[in-house]
């Protein structure tokens, strides 16, 4: 048996009529950019999250450096954000000439993590960034009364948390924004680059919307200089025909995940997915600790199982962070993390043999090693 670690054709089968006729009707519509299903995407996926404005971009990490200009981000501010993650949350805060301040995630949630915020708190910092990492809700709620405590934004990337709930909210409307990805392997993809924007503040949707179409709302209306990223209509057409299944996708990534739970959970050296109480986790990644880690992902290589690590380096030990000079220990649990995570195939179209196959082949590694 192969079980490859996602299988994006074997998606496309599962809505191939809905999405060639809205691939077909965009191209015989001609308006490759600014088009109809644009804006309609907008308003079905702010209506399915229940917020005020969906701005759409040209893709999940312009969504977050649209969002820190639009609220004013200046050179030198000081923004906080996981010290475990895709590198998107933190290069959009040095994009802006702002600097990334790095906070240690929690051991068993692996997003920020809340006890540690306050101590990084400076009088140049002016946001907290939290991101929903693999699909579990970070504690926004906990982490919104700290930033309205010290007058800070806080900025939700939801681009792993399609429809993930604390408290009955969904991820990204906690926040004054929250910023979704469409990249093509996400919960919801595109067939290309593709991003979002939620708030529920219409003064600031107004700035976004402006500040991605170069300044201008309306042709040659330029207030100020903004940037190019803009969702293609092909890919809202795309994702229009695609947004009818997201809830029942995810609950299949959730079944998965429970198959997962009960065939691993008596295995040594293997540490499952926590979910918080509160919380509905919506597995973009289901992701174990194990020990061994490397070795084992060679192992289940040779039984043809794909698995990947998200991420191999926490982002401060990243060359791209030597400049800030930090030290593993100053991040004790992403560094232990780096080590130990390995993501193991799960998507909708994953058969509950194919789970089994997985599982097994864990466990043999583990009475073999
Ligand atoms: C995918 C991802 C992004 C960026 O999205 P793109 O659309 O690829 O730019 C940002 N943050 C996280 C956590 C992601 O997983």
């Amino acid at each position: 048996m192969k079980v490859p670690f996602l299988d994006l054709h074997a998606q496309y089968l599962l809505v191939k009529d809905q999405v060639d006729n809205a691939i077909r009707n965009t191209v015989n519509g001609a308006v490759f950019v600014r088009g109809e299903a644009v804006a309609l995407f907008e308003d079905r996926f702010k209506a399915l999250v229940d917020t005020g404005n969906c701005i759409s971009t040209g893709s999940g990490t312009d969504a977050i450096f649209i969002i820190l200009k639009t609220l004013g981000i200046q050179p030198g501010d000081e923004i906080l954000t996981p010290a475990f993650s895709w590198i998107s949350s933190s290069e959009v805060i040095s994009l802006c000439n702002a600097k990334p301040v790095f906070v240690d995630v929690h051991p068993e949630t692996y997003t920020i993590d809340p006890a540690l915020i306050e101590k990084k708190i400076t009088p140049k910092t002016k946001a907290v960034i939290v991101v929903h990492l693999y699909g579990q809700a970070a504690q926004v709620a906990e982490i919104k009364k700290i930033c309205d405590k010290h007058a800070l934004f806080l900025i939700e990337d939801c681009a792993q948390a399609h429809l993930t709930e604390e408290n009955g909210k969904y991820t990204g409307t906690c926040g004054h924004a929250g910023a979704f990805s469409f990249y093509p392997t996400k919960n919801l993809g595109a067939y290309g680059d593709a991003g979002g924007i939620i708030t529920g503040n219409d003064e600031l949707a107004a700035k976004m919307r402006r500040f991605s179409n170069h300044g201008a709302l309306t042709k040659d209306d330029h207030l100020l200089e903004g940037m190019n990223s803009r969702m293609d209509t092909i890919q809202a057409a795309i994702l229009l025909a695609k947004l009818p299944f997201l809830k029942n996708w995810n609950e299949m990534r959730r079944a998965s995940a429970r198959l997962y739970n009960d065939l691993l959970r008596d295995v040594t050296g293997v540490s499952l997915p926590s979910v918080r109480p509160g919380t509905v986790h919506t597995y973009h990644q289901y992701v174990i600790r194990a020990v061994n880690r490397d070795k084992l992902r060679k192992y289940l290589e040779e039984k043809d199982i794909q698995t990947l690590i998200h991420y191999p380096q926490a982002l401060p030990d990243l060359p791209a962070y030597r400049y800030l000079n930090h030290v593993p220990e100053e991040f004790p649990v992403a560094s232990r993390l780096q080590h130990q995570v390995l993501s193991l195939p799960v998507y909708p179209g994953l058969t509950e043999e194919q789970i089994r196959y997985v599982a097994a082949h864990i466990k043999e590694f583990y009475t073999k090693n």
